[in-house]
């Protein structure tokens, strides 16, 4: 079943077409966002004059840091309540759009901290803008917050309707600033999310098309952009392959491809896309047997034989720069098994193949 209740506006000016929907949402809004990417990307520059335009107050939260913590959404929740803020608009990568969804739950039905994942105390929400500066998670579409709990170090996302914003606004000028390595690493978490919409127990063919759409924009714009940061025509090539990823996992869910990059980035800092294409090439050949037709069927689509992609895919060197330990691989084996994103894998996966990637990372054999 597909569903998406977000209303979308993309392209070059994006955010005037959504002017006359963004301005009923309410009266004063908190900005949810990074340190540096919401003024980087030119974004908040042109919402702050939209809203003074329209007479709606705002208040700036500019404290999310890569991969939020359920603590910074608290204290989203506290500025949003100490200014009398009735929506949010989140400007940024990922990490400031799920936090901005999880501070819209949190504050519409007032839940506490170690209660932030328990999607059965949601029954509402405040009206959420989410406008993306970077392609590659598509939460702008999703109906998921990614969140890390300090106190036990695990990363993991959850879901419920009341988290699809309101509103998506894609302006692929807002990605011109990106620097190469995080335009590499989101345009490679958008990969996994289309390829995981081909491996997921949920697949339907219902969306193949706009998956296949997607990887092949990403097969021929991601090294574009990498060579010509400023070539606007790809990044907005991207930016509509990032939407197709968010569009993809809102109906299919992700896989193992996900789950095991979640401890990569808790414990070792990886970057999210890094770390989900750094085992893409792995995921690919152990799933490939279950789902052979339809990567076949990919292949034909995009021109190239698979050993090509992988060529492809090695040419990105994507590399993991930090030694991973015995430890790490036997404590959060168990946590990855756990996962929610487990359920959706084409075939059971086991503890074994598991570790066996890991291993590989690790460079043993
Ligand atoms: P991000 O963590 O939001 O941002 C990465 C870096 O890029 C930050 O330093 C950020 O700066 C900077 N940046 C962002 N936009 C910029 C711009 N236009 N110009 C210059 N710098 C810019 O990266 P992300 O990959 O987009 O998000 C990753 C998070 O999303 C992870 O936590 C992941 O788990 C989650 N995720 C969520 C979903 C979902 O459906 N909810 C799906 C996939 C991934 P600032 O510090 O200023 O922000
Ligand atoms: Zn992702």
């Amino acid at each position: 079943m597909y569903y998406m209740p977000t209303r979308l506006f993309f392209g070059d000016g994006a955010l005037e077409q959504a002017k006359d929907h963004l301005i009923r949402l309410g009266i004063n809004a908190l900005i949810v966002t990074g340190k540096s990417s919401a003024c980087l990307s030119g974004a908040l520059e042109e919402v702050q004059r939209l809203l003074l335009d329209a007479d709606i107050g705002w208040k700036i939260f500019d404290r999310v840091s890569e991969n939020p913590t359920v603590d910074t959404v608290m204290d989203g929740v506290t500025e949003l309540v100490l200014a009398h803020c009735d929506f949010v608009i989140g400007i940024g990568g990922g990490s400031p759009i799920d936090a901005a969804k999880a501070i819209a739950l949190v504050a519409a039905n007032r839940v506490d901290r170690d209660d932030i994942y328990d999607v059965s105390r949601y029954t509402k929400s405040l009206p959420l803008v989410a406008i993306p500066t970077t392609s590659g998670t598509g939460t702008e579409v999703t109906q998921y917050s990614v969140l890390t709990d300090p106190k036990t170090m695990k990363k993991a996302g959850f879901g419920t309707e009341l988290a699809f914003p309101r509103l998506a606004i894609l302006d692929p000028r807002y990605t011109l600033s990106l620097k190469p390595l995080v335009t590499l690493h989101t345009g490679v978490d958008a990969l996994s999310h289309l390829l995981e919409g081909i491996y997921s127990n949920k697949r339907n063919p219902v969306i193949f098309p706009l998956i296949f759409s997607g990887i092949k924009a990403i097969y021929e714009n991601l090294p574009l952009v990498l060579s010509d940061p400023r070539n606007l025509t790809a990044r907005a090539e991207m930016m509509r392959a990032s939407l197709y990823g968010g569009m993809t996992i809102a109906f299919t869910s992700t896989t193992l491809q996900h789950s095991i990059g979640y401890p990569l980035t808790s414990i070792y800092g990886i970057p999210h896309g890094l770390a989900n294409g750094i085992v893409m090439r792995g995921i690919m050949e152990l799933y490939y047997p279950a789902v052979k037709k339809e990567l076949d069927a990919l292949f034909a689509a995009l021109g190239i034989t698979q050993m090509q992609f992988y060529q492809w895919l090695e040419a990105l060197q994507l590399s993991l720069d930090v030694q991973i330990s015995e430890g790490f691989i036997e404590e959060r084996t168990p946590e990855v098994m756990a996962s929610r994103n487990m359920a959706n894998n084409p075939f059971e996966i086991s503890e074994d193949d598991i570790r066996r990637l890991y291993h590989e990372l690790k460079g043993d054999k």
